[in-house]
This record gives C-alpha cells, sequence and structure tokens, in this order.
C-alpha cells in the first residue's frame, strides 16, 4: 500500500482540486463520505420479509452491501459520483401517448453501466495519478457491484433517501444515475443534508426533506410503498416488467397501464423535481426511436428487430420474450380503457401462441380482457400444455 493511502488526508484544496477533476470528467456530482457507521440497516429487514422477490443476488451480497470492507479490505472513502438523465421538460420521453406505451425515463439511453463506465476508469486514473494510490486501492460499481450507493449518497450530502426509495438531489431531483468509488485513500467527508448529526450507529433516515409529503406512496399504482422509504418490489412495476423474467402476478397487471418497461410514477411526482436541469453528462447517450415505438409495433418484434432496435440499451437484458410479456400486459390495459375496442386483437391472438409460455400466458391474458369471446383462443386452447397458460384460460382478468 502506497504511503499516500496509508497516512494522508485529503482535505482542504486537495480535495476541491480532487473534486474538479472528476466534475471534469462528465460526473455531475462528486461527494465524499467516510466509511464508518452503519450504513443499510434496513436492508436484512427488507430481505427478511422477502420484498426482493426473486433477486436471490441482492441476498447473496447482502453482507457486502452492508460492510464495504468485505468488497475492498482497507477501505476509507467512498466518492460518490451522480449523472444526471433528466431529459428536459419538452421531451416527449415516457409520455405515453396513445399507442405510444412509457418507458422509464433511464432506459431511453444507450446502457449507462456502458457509457458511465469510460469516466469511472478515468476517474481511477486520476486517483492513481493525483492521489498517488495504486490500482488495488479503489474498486468502482455504476449499480452492479454490492455498493448501497442510495445511502452512501446520503451519507456524503448528494441527496437524501425519499419515501419513495430513491436518492433526491437538491439540484437535480430524482433523475440522477450513482456511482460510487470505495478506495483506501482517506478523504475529508462532505457533510450530509441533514443539520443535526446523527449518532454513529444510526443510518440515514428515509424522508428527510420530505415533510408531510406523501404523494408517491399515494400515487403508486400498485401499492408497492408500505412505508416511507421502503419499496416492495413485490407489488413494484419496475421489478416485474425488468428484474421478474416470468409470470406477472395477474391481479397487479391492470395497474401496469401503459408501461411497458419500468415505472417513473413515483419519481415524476415529486416536487424536488422542480430543480431539475436538462442533462448534458458526456456520460450519457441518448437512445433514439423507442419512446416512437407503437404498441402495435412492439407487438410484431421479431428477434432480429429486438436485437437491432434495442442494440446497446439496458432493455435488451429483458430479452424479446419478456418485451413482448409486457407489450401484452400494456395492450390488455390500453384496449380494455378504451371500451373494449379490438385493434390488437389479431396480434395478441398471435402470440398467444408463440413459443414462450410468458408471453402466451400474458397474451391470452388480454385478449380475455379485451374481448372475454373463448372462441377466438378457442383453436390455441386446444393445443396448450402448460400449467400457467392453460391457468390464464380460467379466472377473473
Ligand atoms: Fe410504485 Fe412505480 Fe414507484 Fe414501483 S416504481 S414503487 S410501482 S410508483
Ligand atoms: Fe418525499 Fe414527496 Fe418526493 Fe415522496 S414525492 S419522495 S414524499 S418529497
Amino acid at each position: 500500500m502506497s504511503t499516500a493511502v496509508g497516512e494522508a488526508v485529503w482535505a482542504g484544496e486537495r480535495r476541491e482540486e480532487l473534486r474538479r477533476r472528476l466534475q471534469a470528467i462528465g460526473f455531475d456530482e462528486v461527494r465524499f463520505a467516510a466509511i464508518e457507521g452503519a450504513n443499510g440497516q434496513g436492508l436484512r429487514e427488507w430481505l427478511d420479509e422477502g420484498m426482493h422477490g426473486e433477486m436471490a443476488w441482492m441476498e447473496r451480497t447482502a453482507e457486502k452491501r452492508i460492510d464495504p470492507g468485505l468488497v475492498l479490505n482497507g477501505a476509507r472513502s467512498i466518492i460518490m459520483l451522480g449523472v444526471n438523465y433528466w431529459p428536459g421538460p419538452d421531451s416527449r420521453m415516457s409520455a405515453g401517448a396513445e399507442a405510444h406505451p412509457r418507458w422509464a425515463r433511464y432506459a431511453l439511453h444507450e446502457d449507462y453501466h456502458d457509457t458511465i463506465r469510460p469516466g469511472l476508469v478515468a476517474a481511477g486514473k486520476i486517483l492513481e495519478k493525483f492521489c498517488g494510490v495504486l490500482e488495488t486501492d479503489y474498486r468502482y460499481y455504476v449499480d452492479t457491484g454490492p455498493v448501497l450507493e442510495r445511502g452512501w449518497a446520503a451519507r456524503a450530502g448528494l441527496g437524501f433517501r425519499g419515501k419513495n426509495g430513491m436518492l433526491i438531489s437538491r439540484r437535480f431531483g430524482n433523475w440522477l444515475f450513482l456511482a460510487g468509488i470505495l478506495t483506501r485513500c482517506q478523504i475529508e467527508p462532505d457533510a450530509p443534508l441533514r443539520k443535526k448529526p446523527l449518532p454513529p450507529k444510526e443510518a440515514e433516515p428515509a424522508g428527510l426533506l420530505c415533510g408531510k409529503c406523501t404523494r408517491c406512496s399515494e400515487a403508486c399504482p400498485t401499492q408497492a410503498i408500505p412505508q416511507p422509504g421502503i419499496v416492495d418490489a413485490r407489488r413494484c412495476i419496475s421489478y416485474h416488467t425488468i428484474e421478474n423474467k416470468g409470470i406477472i402476478p395477474r391481479e397487479l397487471r391492470a395497474g401496469i397501464g401503459d408501461r411497458v418497461y419500468g415505472c417513473d410514477v413515483c419519481l415524476e411526482v415529486c416536487p424536488w423535481n422542480r430543480f431539475a436541469q436538462a442533462a448534458h453528462s458526456v456520460l450519457l447517450v441518448a437512445k433514439g426511436g423507442i419512446a416512437e415505438l407503437s404498441l402495435p409495433e412492439l407487438l410484431e418484434l421479431t428477434p432480429a428487430r429486438f436485437a437491432e432496435v434495442f442494440r446497446g440499451t439496458a432493455i435488451k437484458r429483458v430479452k424479446l420474450a419478456g418485451l413482448l410479456r409486457n407489450a401484452c400486459v400494456v395492450a390488455g390495459n390500453v384496449a380494455a380503457g378504451q371500451g373494449g375496442t379490438s385493434i390488437y386483437l389479431p396480434q395478441l391472438v398471435k402470440l398467444a401462441a408463440h413459443e414462450s409460455a410468458v408471453v402466451r400466458a400474458h397474451a391470452v391474458w388480454a385478449v380475455r380482457r379485451i374481448a372475454d369471446d373463448a372462441g377466438l383462443l378457442a383453436e390455441i386452447r386446444g393445443t396448450e400444455k402448460e400449467v400457467v397458460v392453460l391457468a390464464e384460460y380460467e379466472g377473473p382478468v
């Protein structure tokens, strides 16, 4: 371990110079926190309650998330970095125009893991040159590793954890990608937003600057925020349309509305977004064309078209079957909302015979939601063998 890591404390003007150099890479926020005290006590309870759904990787990495020393032995500081992705007030992103399903705003960019990573590589080089650390003295993550980014960002004063569970910045509202660099460097920490210091063993509470506001939990279409700061993934549209690879619980499908990938409701209703500024970071690359895709185009996606349209985006990870599943749910909801019109029925009936049982199940549901007409599906039903699909032919929709 180098002398700089072992002894120096990066404070005052040297710390500010480090901040400026990191900002110059393209990070809109650069804040520092000391690795000490508690962060993530709530995680264990959240996992114990099963609120992570099928995200078993969260359980496997829980100890590391709670104790960064297990990720980087001897870590003393964490550099929290934010990249603003607010598209601006005139953007059509997530507009939800008729026949244009809604997408979470973050997804309408080239995959942020890929575009932010070069910034983290550059940040590492700055640490090596400026602080004299070795490559082994730091580790970086952008939503990919066992780091509780929101908790550390709150600790570093980058913002506060809202009752919607998101990190909310006073400068950028709810629209920040977060990345973190754990380092053995000792960097003087920034102050958190709270005025009174917390006892050393207490974590930053959720809702510090929410006041009496409850807009996010009230607006959530599927009642997925049971307590301030706690999101129950098992009820969350973001989880079900992105992380869940199987059947979406029937009772939640209507709440999905026209959201085909992710959900921004609890972010966009937040009054702190009044400070949001249009994004300009070079670490972000907007991906045009996705928000313009119509619902019929989505229902017609082929493997080749899916690969072409979603290449380089985070959306490609749900794979074609996941996106078709979501599009079926949206079609069922949109058509039902229009009084049971049938413009999507031919496509949905076709998808009821898709090779993926998950797609078939949601297509059957959508057909029945639009037109509870057994005749449309009679022939296909005769060939169906999968229990999960057969179940969709029965019961309420
Ligand atoms: Fe509710 Fe959507 Fe927020 Fe999930 S992302 S908690 S479904 S508003
Ligand atoms: Fe807090 Fe209101 Fe924003 Fe929810 S909507 S995070 S309660 S300020």
